[in-house]
């Protein structure tokens, strides 16, 4: 690559090499000669979050940008993601779905930028060591998931979410329950058999119908902006540390790729809404009062509603074992590991085999005495 053409903010102060962004020391190092420089920034601090309705309202591109002035992006014929890199990093393999990228990489398309990431903290050798310590404790992994802990087979990737903001304030119909007790005469027997009749106290509940107004204030309601890595899984890695949330810098991706988001800003908004509703049901719930309650429909306005798109560290390695693809997700800030990996009939079958023989040999011992 020509001079000229390498971005003028990783060139290493020793020997002019690309510098990338080391997890474990928090800055920017050569990967020839081991010099280490302060992440460049280029803007002070996180951006304020942007007010959602003015983000909606606008009608042209010109707010969209590149991730970067030199990314590039490829999309996976695999699985159909977009992930954007940038040189001298190279598409390689597919995070996602394991297969080899073919597609010439072009240059990324605008999006809404990101304003803030959690930079990577966990180095790659340490996630590999903890891949490696999650597979030991899975019996019946196969040979082949194995093999990928001891290969280099995990790339980093920065994983978009959309972090909402909203005031709420929610009119609510439903039924309030309050107990009460009530003598019940029944028909009992006495000791010589005879019908007799008897009482005793009962609990009751008597509804009300009711309706009032709840209020609430959100802040941090992240949603998943990916569907490359199953909600579930990318639950089970939180909790992410949002209080240490950096301004977004282009520095920071240098040796890792990014992902696009594929849930766009309304459609993750509405899903923002349906985590919001289920505390919104809640209060209502608590202010309605009484032993029991029926919350049966909630009207939710939500003023001064902001987002802010934020970029989430994982190392992630993807391989295919009898057709299916299979995920292990590293938290690069935390270093826990979530994944799935498929049992090997093999190695169960070898089991299984190993303690019919061992029946055997006590039942032929048994026999034999
Ligand atoms: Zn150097
Ligand atoms: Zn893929």
């Amino acid at each position: 690559m020509p001079e000229e053409t390498k971005p003028q903010r990783f060139r290493c102060p020793g020997c002019a090499a690309d510098m990338e962004f080391d997890p474990e020391s928090g800055l920017m190092k050569c990967r020839f000669c081991g010099q280490t420089a302060a992440v460049p920034a280029v803007t002070t601090g996180v951006a304020p979050p942007h007010s959602l309705d003015e983000f909606l309202a606008k009608t042209d591109d010109t707010h969209l940008r590149p991730l970067t002035d030199q990314a590039l992006e490829v999309s996976c014929d695999g699985c159909g993601s977009r992930v954007a890199f940038d040189p001298p990093e190279v598409a390689g393999t597919c995070p996602f779905c394991g297969a080899d990228i073919v597609a010439e990489p072009k240059a990324a398309d605008p999006m809404i930028s990101p304003d803030g990431l959690l930079p990577a903290k966990v180095p790659k050798n340490n996630a590999q060591t903890q891949v490696r310590e999650w597979l030991q404790t899975r019996w019946f992994a196969p040979n082949a998931l194995k093999r990928m802990a001891r290969q280099e087979a995990i790339s980093g990737v920065y994983l978009p979410f959309w972090d909402y903001a909203a005031d709420t304030r929610s009119q609510y119909r439903g039924e309030r329950g309050d107990h009460y007790w009530d003598t019940e005469v029944y028909t009992d027997t006495d000791e010589q058999g005879r019908p007799v009749q008897r009482t005793r106290q009962v609990q009751r509940t008597r509804w009300t119908q009711v309706s009032g107004e709840v209020s609430r204030r959100f802040d941090n309601v992240l949603v998943v902006a990916t569907k490359s890595v199953s909600e579930k899984r990318l639950d089970a890695l939180e909790p992410w540390d949002l209080e240490s949330l950096r301004a977004y810098e282009p520095a920071y991706l240098s040796g890792f790729k990014a992902q696009r988001y594929q849930v766009e800003l309304p459609a993750g908004f509405d899903k923002a809404k349906s985590v919001m509703q289920s505390a919104i049901e809640a209060d209502a719930a608590r202010d309605i009062g009484g032993d029991e309650q029926r919350v049966e429909s909630v009207d939710t306005a939500y003023s001064n509603t902001t987002f802010r798109h934020l970029l989430l560290p994982v190392w992630i390695g993807a391989y295919k074992f009898q057709a299916k693809v299979y995920q292990v997700v590293v938290n690069a800030r935390t270093g826990e590991v979530q994944g799935e990996r498929p049992y090997s009939a093999w190695k169960i079958a070898a089991l299984v085999g190993a303690i019919l023989f061992v029946l055997a040999i006590l039942l032929l011992l048994r026999s034999q005495n």
